[in-house]
């Protein structure tokens, strides 16, 4: 069983032009590097529509073509920080409902909704018992702070369902921001709430050994291997050694496989970053070693538990 438990729903009127437009000036460099010749406009309205999926299709075409049996979907929620979209978190939540609804063997939803906004707490209460929502995804790229009245308020509304937490750790899209993404500021959460399991993101990208030394220290605590797509391609053996390091710090238990998609895919096709992961029960350092059987919880058997599918 393949589990991805990090996997984006995306439209044109989800974000701001704000937000796009801070999106494609990242991208630039990184395509002009794979050797596409783009500017910021053709990034809006000719490059990143491809991987607008507001009905799942794409991504179910994708999980296929893996093997991936089931996947976690979600939205952003960035309209405190960078201006409300055309289409309103709400909505946006309400399409994941709805295509995990039509796909239920496929798709996990998870709720979202920046901790500051009034509604916050009802509407995901709402999300679990009425509209099937497995679990929360929160972003504090948006501007809010983990360890604020709001976020603790959030995370107590939902800490009853005994349902996860995915928070993004590690640099964010610009124009969010990446402050309160470092996952020490998890850390009020997982002391106050043992029972609540929180997964951060990304393997913290860049702030990966502070994440991993806490991941020792707190049992509540998971990680995903999401986006290292461009590490898996490029610099292999440093893949291997930052899921070797996560699985010495966490335990194979606490590490789980997630994708990040639509955002990779021109990175590394879903096949090969699967591959990427059972390889490394042969390629993971010696001093950091994966077994087959890690690699099997890492790849879903981890996520079935936490998600109690
Ligand atoms: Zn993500």
């Amino acid at each position: 069983m393949i589990i991805d438990i990090h996997r984006h729903i995306l439209d044109r009127g989800y974000f701001s032009d704000n937000y796009w437009r801070g999106f494609a000036r990242m991208a630039l460099p990184i395509l002009r590097r794979m050797g596409v010749q783009a500017d910021v406009d053709m990034i809006i309205n000719d490059i990143l529509p491809v991987y607008y999926d507001t009905t799942g299709e794409k991504h179910l075409a994708a999980m296929e073509e893996a093997g991936i049996d089931m996947t976690v979907l979600f939205a952003f929620d960035t309209g405190l920080m960078v201006g409300e979209p055309e289409i309103g978190i709400e909505q946006q939540n309400m399409a994941v409902f709805k295509i995990a609804a039509r796909y239920p063997k496929k798709v996990i939803p998870f709720a979202t909704m920046d901790p500051r906004r009034p509604n916050a707490g009802d509407f995901v209460k709402k999300s679990v018992q009425e509209w099937g929502a497995r679990g929360l995804k929160l972003h504090p790229g948006s501007g809010f702070n983990p360890e604020s009245r709001e976020t603790l308020g959030l995370v107590e509304a939902v800490a009853g369902y005994g349902i996860p937490i995915l928070f993004h750790t590690g640099p964010s899209v610009p124009p969010t921001s990446s402050k309160y993404c470092d996952p020490m500021y998890l850390d009020g959460i997982l002391l106050r709430f043992p029972e609540v399991n929180v997964i951060a993101a990304h393997m913290g990208y860049g702030y990966r050994d502070i994440l991993f030394s806490l991941g020792i220290n707190r049992p509540n605590l998971y990680t995903d291997i999401a986006a290292w797509q461009t590490t898996a391609r490029d610099r292999r053996h440093d893949f291997n050694d930052a899921v070797g390091h996560a699985v010495a710090h966490f335990g194979p238990e606490r590490v789980l496989f997630g994708t990040d998609n639509p955002y990779l895919w021109p990175v590394l096709p879903e096949p090969q970053y699967v591959q990427a992961v059972r390889d490394l029960a042969v390629t993971a350092p010696e001093q950091t070693r994966i077994t087959q059987q890690d690699v099997q919880m890492i790849l879903g058997d981890n996520a079935a538990g936490l998600l109690k599918l």
